[in-house]
């Protein structure tokens, strides 16, 4: 055993946050491990091309869209996950202040959108 390939003892002393679900043993060594919580799911209705084509009539399509934290193994930050998508090919992973940035600038736009509906 060299110097290099000396235990890490970040391993040990990783708690997890309250909200993990994880199953950490099978996330293989620490620079491959993450705390995640459970997944909201939501159902959302948005404005697509039809079939998934670009260039394609403008359709109202449902898509699933995931919320959950993560936090980074040995990090104290925690992130808020938007995946969208069933196998989430779009997904932005944003810190707790951006999250509140964009709930809030949502909720201003829904708001301008049904007074001028
Ligand atoms: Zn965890």
């Amino acid at each position: 055993m060299t110097v290099g390939d000396a235990v890490d003892d970040t391993d040990k002393e990783e708690r997890c946050p309250p909200w993990c679900v994880a199953d950490h043993q099978h996330q293989g060594n620490a620079d491959q491990r993450w705390h995640y919580s459970a997944c909201v799911e939501l159902p959302l209705v948005e404005l697509a091309p039809l079939g998934g084509v670009p260039g394609e009539k403008l359709v109202d399509t449902a898509v699933a869209f995931d919320v959950a934290l993560e936090r980074p193994w040995g990090s104290t930050t925690a992130y808020v996950l938007l995946g969208v998508g069933s196998e989430r090919v779009r997904t932005f992973c944003l810190t707790l202040e951006s999250a509140e940035r964009l709930v809030a600038a949502v909720q201003d736009a829904v708001r301008v959108g049904k007074r001028s509906a």
